[in-house]
């Protein structure tokens, strides 16, 4: 069985997860295998649409002392469900929660792990996966030689895919408690926005800006485009008041937004590792030598404080992002 561990936001099941269920259901289809599709919490709203993305079965994991996510809490309840059901592959989408979690199950398993993949195959029932190495430079290909085999799915590389299928719906036993730390609360500041890392479209800047308050120009291009707003560490590091969850790169978040636009930023191999993965990027720069062209789709050389207001002018006209 291949197993994915799903996470639900609002009574729905999140992007990320159904992208790893669709691409499960690839994989399963192919080997001929049975898909589970496990939910864990106190009570788990919204997994019956698993169902529509090809789950064989739904499996949940439901007690009150899961009801706050606890890292050893959720990686021995999925660990359980593995081992009850014999699950040969346990994916995840690699979120913050699905990073945290998974190498844990994986421990527990003895199972071997690879993080943020975005090509998945089984060969003769072996895991074959292919991830980013080297900052983004390089793929590398690596097979698993353990019993149990473990992934986290990039987001926004896979497609999600319905394929509605007569599921089952199984409750599995939960683990007993007495977990070595409970979060309590989860305080997002700003909240509502939506996670750069999960984002189709990012507008991007960096020290180009000048300054903090200049990133409302890039928050106009984001609504009329119907996206987020991101930075480079510079901008960041600055001291003009962005999060660190803004930050693209190889310290801060990796995305693979289907355009990602790039205002005033150098493009820095530290800031290329978080974002070479993007469909179609656009860069705005006044210099023409900059090393974003080299990987830009498209290149405007120009000055971002005349070219972003007229770029949301056209968007605005055009109604993109409704
Ligand atoms: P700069 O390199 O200063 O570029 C600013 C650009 O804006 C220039 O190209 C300039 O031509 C252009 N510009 C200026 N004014 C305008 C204007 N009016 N219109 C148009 N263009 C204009 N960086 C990250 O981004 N993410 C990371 O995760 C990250 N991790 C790092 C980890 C390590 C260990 C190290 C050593 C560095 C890391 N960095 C990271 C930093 C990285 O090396 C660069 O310093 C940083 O990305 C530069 O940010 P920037 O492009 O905004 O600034």
């Amino acid at each position: 069985m291949i197993l994915v561990f799903c996470e639900t936001k609002d009574g729905s099941v999140r992007k990320p997860s159904l992208e790893a269920l669709s691409e499960a259901r690839r994989l399963a289809g192919a080997a001929g295998v049975p898909l589970g599709a496990l939910f864990v919490g106190a009570a788990t709203a919204g997994a019956e649409e698993a169902a529509q993305f090809g789950a064989d079965v739904i499996l949940k994991v439901e007690a009150p002392s899961l009801a706050a996510y606890s890292s050893d809490g959720y990686a021995q309840a999925i660990a359980d469900a593995v081992q009850a059901k014999g699950a040969t592959v346990l994916l995840a989408a690699a979120t913050s929660l699905g990073r945290d979690v998974l190498p844990r199950a994986a421990a527990r398993l003895g199972a071997g792990y690879a993080a943020d993949v975005t090509g998945l195959a089984l060969v003769d029932g072996r895991l074959q996966v292919s991830r980013p190495v080297y900052a983004g430079k390089a793929f590398a290909t690596t097979q698993f030689e353990t019993p149990v085999q473990v992934a986290t799915t990039r987001p926004n590389i896979f497609t999600v895919t319905a394929s509605a299928k007569a599921v089952s719906v199984e409750a599995l036993k939960a683990p007993e408690g007495g977990f070595l730390a409970v979060v309590k609360e989860i305080l997002t500041k700003g909240g509502g926005h939506v996670d750069i890392a999960e984002a189709n479209v990012i507008v991007a800047g960096g020290r180009g800006l000048k300054d903090g308050a200049n990133f409302k120009l890039l928050e106009e291009l984001a609504e009329a485009l119907g996206g987020v707003v991101g930075a480079s560490r510079a901008a960041v590091d600055a001291g003009w008041g962005l999060p660190h969850s803004m930050q693209v790169g190889q310290t801060g978040k990796v995305v693979s937004p289907t355009l990602y636009i790039a205002c005033g930023i150098s493009g820095a191999i530290q800031h290329v590792a978080g974002m070479s993965g993007s469909k179609i990027i656009v860069a705005i720069n006044k210099d023409p030598e900059a090393p974003i062209f080299k990987l830009a789709s498209y290149g405007i050389v120009g000055d971002l404080f005349e070219v972003v207001p007229e770029l949301t002018k056209a968007a605005k006209a055009l109604g993109i992002g409704k």
